[in-house]
C-alpha cells in the first residue's frame, strides 16, 4: 500500500496511486513496507532475461497487479522492436573495475525510455482495476526529452489521450523534428509562441482552473500528468539497478554479495532515488554518487544539508539536468526521517516561504553514509567526453561524461576504489554538437555549422558507432502535428483537440 510523504491519511493500492499521480495533500506517494531481497532472491536474476528482472522486482511493488497483467505491461514495455539491444540496459565494461549502465537503448534514445515505455501500460491496467471511466487526458510541457518519450509511450493506448506541448523557439530541431513527426491516433503535439515557462505555467494553469477542469469532466474527460514523482515511473527504475547487478554476476565481475557503488547524473532525483530504493531493499550497494552540472543544488544538499533553490539557474551542455527543484527528495527526506511527516512537511513550506530548508546534523549524517556529491561545469564535461574517448573509444553523451568525472572525483578523493557502475542516460548522438566539439579532430576537420543530419553521420564515423535507428528515421519520416498557437489560446486548442 502506498502513503504520503505529508502525512495524510490516504493509504491506497499501487494502482490509485499511479491513476492519481500526486497525493491529495501535495505530497508523493510512498510504499508504507519495503519488501526486502537476499542473496538466493538475487542469484536467481542472474538466469532471467531483462524482462524476466522487471517482473522479479515490480511484484513486490505492485502486488495489486496480477502476474498476468504485469507480464503483459512488461512484455509490451520492454521488447527488441522499442529497443536496440536484446539486454535492454546493458552493461558495459570500461576497465576492470568501472562499467557504463546503458540507459539509453530504448525509442528516443534517453533514459526517460526505461519508465515511460512501461507507465502508459500501468497506468491503462490502473484505469481498469479502479472502474475509472473518465478518459484520461496527459498534459504535457516538454524541454524537449520527456515529451517524446512520454509520447512514445502513450501512442495506441486505450483510454488515455497525450497532448504535448512545447516552446516553439525551445527545443533542439532534432527534437523537434522527433515530437512533430509522432504517429499515434491518441497524440497531439502543439508548438506554443514563447519559451519553456510559458509554455509550462500555461500548462500549470490548466491543471488548477477548475472551471475548465469541471467542463472537461462534464465531457467524460479527466487531466492526468506523467511527470517523474509519478510511483508508476519510479518502480520501474529500481529494476535496472538490480538488472546491473545480476549482469556483473552472471559475467563473473562480482561475488554475490560484494558492494558496488553507482554514479548518476541527476537533475529531479528520480533516477538517484530509484537506486536508493535499491539499496534500502538489500542489493549491495556502497555509496549512491549524485552527479550535478552547474545548476549544483543537491551537491550543496547531499554535502551540508542544506536544500537552497534561490540561485541562479544555468543553461548548461546537460539540459536534462538543468532542474533547481528536484521533487523526488522529497521521498529520500521520508526515508531518512523514519516517516517524520511532520517534518516534511515543514520543510516543504520553508522552501515555498523562504527558499531553503536544512535538515540538521543528525539527518545529514545519515546521509553522508549513503550518498556522496559533485557537480562539473561545460568546459570540464567537455574535456571529459574527449579524455573519455580517447582514453576508452567510449562516446559519451554529456550527461554521462558529468557522471564520469564525478565517479574518478570520488575515486581520486576518497580511495575507494569499489566496482563502480556509471549509469548513463543519454545516446551521444542526441547531443551530436556537443560530442562532435569534443571528439572530431580539429584540424582535419571544419566545424562549420552543419545541419543534424550530417552531424548524425558524422559522429557516427567517427565513433564507429550505428546512428540509433529512429534517429536515423527522422531524416524521412512525414510530419503529422504543425498546430502553432499562442500560450492564451492553450485551453482552446485542448478543447478543439478533445472535440
Ligand atoms: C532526465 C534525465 C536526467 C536526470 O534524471 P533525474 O531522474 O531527473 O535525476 C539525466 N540525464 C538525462 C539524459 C535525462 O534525460
Amino acid at each position: 500500500m502506498y502513503s504520503s510523504t505529508r502525512g495524510c491519511n490516504d493509504i491506497l493500492s499501487a494502482a490509485e496511486a499511479i491513476k492519481r499521480g500526486i497525493a491529495a495533500d501535495g505530497g508523493l506517494f510512498v510504499p508504507t513496507v519495503l519488501p526486502k531481497i537476499d542473496d538466493i532472491w538475487l542469484a536467481k536474476l542472474v538466469n532471467l532475461d531483462y524482462r524476466g528482472r522487471a517482473f522479479e522486482v515490480l511484484r513486490l511493488f505492485l502486488t495489486d497487479y496480477s502476474e498476468e497483467e504485469l507480464k503483459n505491461c512488461i512484455a509490451a514495455a520492454y521488447t527488441t522492436e522499442k529497443f536496440d539491444d536484446a539486454a535492454i540496459a546493458p552493461v558495459t565494461a570500461i576497465d576492470h573495475n568501472t562499467y557504463a549502465l546503458e540507459l539509453w537503448h530504448g525509442p528516443t534514445s534517453a533514459f526517460k525510455d526505461m519508465a515511460l515505455q512501461i507507465l502508459p501500460h500501468l497506468m491503462s491496467k490502473a484505469l481498469s482495476k479502479t472502474q475509472e471511466e473518465a478518459e484520461i487526458v496527459i498534459l504535457t510541457a516538454t524541454s524537449g526529452d520527456t515529451g517524446k518519450a512520454a509520447l512514445e509511450g502513450f501512442a495506441n493506448v486505450d483510454q488515455i489521450k497525450i497532448i504535448v506541448f512545447y516552446p516553439e523557439e525551445g527545443v533542439s530541431p532534432i527534437q523537434r523534428l522527433q515530437m512533430v513527426t509522432q504517429q499515434g491516433a491518441n497524440v497531439s503535439v502543439v508548438a506554443v509562441r514563447g519559451n519553456f515557462d510559458d509554455t509550462q505555467t500555461g500548462v500549470k494553469n490548466i491543471f488548477n482552473d477548475p472551471f475548465f477542469n469541471e467542463n472537461l469532466a462534464a465531457k467524460g474527460f479527466q487531466l492526468s500528468s506523467a511527470n517523474s514523482i509519478n510511483w508508476g515511473r519510479l518502480a520501474p527504475q529500481i529494476v535496472y539497478y538490480f538488472s546491473a547487478y545480476a549482469d556483473l554476476l552472471a559475467k563473473g565481475h562480482l561475488q554475490l554479495g560484494e558492494v558496488v557503488n553507482f554514479v548518476v547524473p541527476t537533475g529531479n532525483f528520480g533516477n538517484l532515488l530509484a537506486g536508493y530504493y535499491a539499496k534500502l531493499m538489500g542489493l549491495p550497494i556502497g555509496k549512491l554518487i549524485c552527479a550535478s552540472n552547474s545548476n549544483n543544488v543537491l551537491t550543496e544538499f547531499l554535502d551540508q544539508g542544506v536544500y537552497n533553490k534561490v540561485r541562479t539557474f544555468h543553461k548548461t551542455l546537460s539540459p536534462s539536468m538543468d532542474i533547481l527543484i528536484s521533487s523526488n527528495l522529497e521521498r529520500l527526506l521520508y526515508h531518512i526521517t523514519d516517516a517524520d511527516t511532520v517534518q516534511i512537511k515543514n520543510w516543504m513550506e520553508e522552501l515555498n516561504r523562504e527558499g531553503q530548508y536544512c535538515v540538521g546534523q543528525r539527518y545529514l549524517e545519515s546521509i553522508k553514509d549513503t550518498f556522496w556529491a559533485d557537480w562539473v561545469s561545460d568546459v570540464e564535461t567537455l574535456e571529459k567526453i574527449t579524455d573519455i574517448f580517447k582514453k576508452y573509444l567510449y562516446v559519451a553523451d554529456p550527461h554521462t561524461a558529468v557522471a564520469w568525472h564525478v565517479g574518478e572525483r570520488y575515486r581520486q578523493q576518497t580511495g575507494d576504489m569499489t566496482l563502480q557502475v556509471i549509469v548513463s542516460t543519454a545516446s551521444p548522438f542526441k547531443f551530436n554538437e556537443s560530442v562532435l566539439a569534443a571528439i572530431r579532430d580539429s584540424k582535419n576537420s571544419n566545424s562549420d555549422k552543419k545541419d543534424e543530419f550530417s552531424m548524425l553521420h558524422e559522429l557516427s564515423q567517427i565513433s564507429g558507432w550505428p546512428v540509433p535507428p529512429a534517429l536515423a528515421a527522422l531524416e524521412k519520416a512525414p510530419i503529422c502535428h504543425s498546430i502553432l498557437c499562442n500560450k492564451e489560446d492553450m485551453p482552446l486548442v485542448i478543447n478543439d483537440i478533445l472535440e
